[in-house]
């Protein structure tokens, strides 16, 4: 039966995530069919219309031509819907072709139990933020400390959201909660822990601290900050490569691999981190195809990565080619000076590659090269990389006799030597004194092998592979700076080759910057939430309430990020039995009403205290549900459920926001 378009019966009012389904169609005239498309079809949001077939229409009595309709409308829709609809793009629209993971509202699936190793929501005053540390893609990264519920406390790192007057940035936003759900489900020794997210305004999460910063900070390092060993960096890809082949198991490409994301936790321990461009690899062929244009790092792009957008574990390898480049270059910047247009054209067409560093041996190099196989295919894999970083390792030596000859690397006897070019039958050496950290040629009389690790077998190379013939051929001379003058030169180039990086680095970054810190607001630990919501029964179907406008709201204390819509003007949550006369406006002076506002804020994470006045006025001052109405806000801004399946989780959870939040998180 026809109902009058635009008047869905009050049985039927529609919930406020699918809003725009009714909008849309009553548009278009076909709000007869908003039921069958929500209910029959399970659409809920624009792009669950992606796997609605013509035939489903029609199963529902929608005719062709106003299929056709709905079809131009949804793209018109969907395109000036980009910006907003984030959470979807976060955590439901992850790659194209991917199926959506919002079950049907009445097939939720089974929840996990809460599990201690799962990340957790922190509250705002469990951490204290210190000195700056860093400031990338999405605001700013603090020192902090971090109290748990022991009193233990714990030092951390606390990257906070940045916001503008207008909130933060669309895809700044996507890429923050998209590098939260990745990491909430990593764990490995050489990737950078996540510990938890503080709902606040601004998001924060909260991560293991690398006390001593990123590797391109320490490569670039100035004076009198001695380089790095190169046995050292030998360690660190190592560790790199079996992060990425971590990550690579569990069908995650990072596309940003770069030493300014590696960060050092201890002098011998790297971590990969950044996680914002991370995404999975969809489909048979193991790619992700980038969606529109962004900006991505030009200079440690694989070809296909700059041809089409084509991202992959082998374009990932590609990128860690370019990163060993850099820690052998002191972390200079990759194509420095050519226009990103022209990187392309210089790996395809010139077949050029980027030239061997003074200090990377060439079975290093050649790995190098190996990871920069145009085909995809032809790339090694970072297991494969494990085991050839071992053959590749450098070899190391012990002075034998003091070298003070001139033009040769100092050494006394006793000194440890990493050599970097040699062979059995050649007299002179080229190595590094791990003593001083200088690096020359050296006769190899002065020098004995020492036996290495086990774990390492170092191949002495007298000529060079193949693959570095090639490059010599394209690169000519390039390859063949003066092993003599690299230090020297590497400290003068250090600062300017920082900017540069910088540039690209962070081309992501956007120009908002964060404001003070705000305060008010309160938050409580997740136990004692939990211990206040206490048990409750299920609430019954919950009756449409009066809408609070935002203009009978006292001004925000916070910013007004994220911009919920009051909670009280939605349909959630049924007013319980313990009301009390709310005043709908002016002071609260009433010390009983002030008690359940301090209770409603006590017991939600996250919110402010104008937000539980609100809540506590929709709900006609019912407590319970107030905090309930709450909880299910800020659960559906975390997440890609509509908010009735948010309320489900939570009860699942038994309102336990802190569980409810790990499981929409950890949810692909
Ligand atoms: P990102 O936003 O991840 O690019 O971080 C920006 C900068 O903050 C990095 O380059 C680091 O210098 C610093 N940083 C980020 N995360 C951490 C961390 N967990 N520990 C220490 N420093 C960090």
């Amino acid at each position: 039966m026809e109902r009058c378009p635009g008047s869905p019966r009050p049985d039927m009012l529609p919930e406020a995530g699918s809003l725009w389904l009714l909008r849309l169609l009553r548009d278009l005239q076909l709000a007869q069919f908003y039921r069958p498309i929500l209910e029959e079809l399970n659409v809920t949001r624009p792009e669950h219309f992606d796997f609605v077939r013509a035939e489903d229409l029609d199963g529902i009595g929608m005719g062709r031509p106003a299929q056709r309709r709905l079809a131009e409308a949804l793209k018109r829709h969907r395109s000036g819907l980009k910006s907003k609809n984030w959470v979807y793009k976060i955590f439901g629209g992850f790659a194209p072709g991917q199926k959506e993971t919002t079950p049907p509202s009445d097939s939720l699936p089974s929840l996990p139990e809460p599990d201690g190793r799962l990340k957790c929501l922190i509250p705002d005053r469990a951490v204290c933020r210190g000195e700056l540390l860093g400031s990338g893609c999405f605001g700013m990264v603090h020192r902090g400390l971090w109290t748990l519920p022991s009193g233990q406390t714990v030092p951390v790192a606390v990257k906070s959201l940045r916001v503008g007057p207008e909130g933060p940035e669309g895809t700044e936003l996507e890429d923050f909660l998209r590098e939260v759900s990745v990491m909430m489900n990593l764990e490995h020794p050489h990737v950078l822990r996540l510990h938890g997210l503080v709902l606040g305004q601004p998001l924060q999460m909260v991560m293991e601290l690398a006390p001593l910063g990123s590797l391109h900070a320490r490569l670039t390092a100035p004076a009198p900050t001695p380089p790095l060993p190169l046995a050292l960096l030998c360690l660190f890809l190592r560790q790199v490569a079996g992060a990425m082949a971590y990550l690579g198991a569990r069908g995650l490409v990072h596309r940003d691999l770069a030493t300014r994301n590696l960060l050092l936790a201890s002098p011998r321990t790297i971590k990969v981190a950044d996680f914002g461009l991370v995404r999975p690899l969809g489909g048979a062929r193991g790619r992700y195809i980038m969606g529109g244009p962004r900006r991505i790092p030009f200079a440690w792009c694989a070809p296909e990565s700059l041809r089409h957008g084509a991202f992959s574990s082998a374009s990932d390898v590609w990128m860690y080619g370019v990163t060993l480049w850099e820690m052998f270059t002191g972390g200079e910047e990759p194509w420095a000076g050519v226009p990103p247009y022209l990187i392309l054209q210089r790996l395809e067409k010139d077949r050029a590659r980027l030239p061997r560093p003074p200090l990377c041996s060439r079975a290093l190099y050649t790995l190098a090269l190996r990871c920069w196989a145009y085909h995809p295919a032809d790339r090694p894999t970072f297991s494969d990389l494990e085991g050839l970083l071992q053959e590749a390792w450098p070899p190391e030596g012990r002075c034998v006799r003091e070298v003070m000859e001139p033009g040769a690397l100092r050494m006394e006897p006793g000194d440890p030597i990493t050599i970097i070019e040699g062979s059995l039958d050649s007299t002179t050496w080229k190595g590094q004194n791990s003593r001083t950290f200088k690096v020359g040629s050296f006769p190899a009389s002065a020098v004995t092998l020492v036996d290495p690790p086990p774990a390492t077998r170092p191949v002495l190379r007298g000529t060079p592979a193949r693959g570095e013939r090639h490059q010599r051929n394209a690169d000519g001379d390039r390859g063949k700076a003066k092993l003599q003058d690299a230090p020297q030169a590497r400290g003068q180039r250090r600062n300017v080759a920082l900017q540069r990086t910088k540039g690209i680095s962070k081309s992501l970054e956007s120009v908002l910057s964060l404001g003070p810190r705000p305060t008010g607001g309160g938050s409580s630990p997740p136990e004692l939430r939990h211990a206040r919501t206490g048990p409750q029964g299920p609430p019954g179907r919950p009756p449409h309430l009066p809408m609070a406008t935002s203009s009978s709201q006292p001004p925000r204390e916070r910013p007004s990020w994220p911009k919920r819509e009051p909670p009280n003007s939605h349909p959630i949550g049924a007013p319980g039995a313990s009301k009390a006369a709310i005043p709908s406006g002016g002071p609260l002076s009433d010390p009983e009403l002030q008690r359940r506002v301090m209770e409603v804020e006590l017991s939600v994470h996250g919110v402010t205290h104008q937000e539980c006045q609100a809540a506590l006025r929709a709900t006609g001052g019912d407590v319970v549900s107030a905090i309930r109405n709450l909880k299910v806000e800020q659960l559906f801004y975390l997440s890609s459920w509509s908010r009735a399946d948010c309320r489900r989780i939570l009860e699942r959870y038994q309102w336990d926001l802190s569980a409810a939040s790990r499981y929409v998180l950890a949810q692909p």
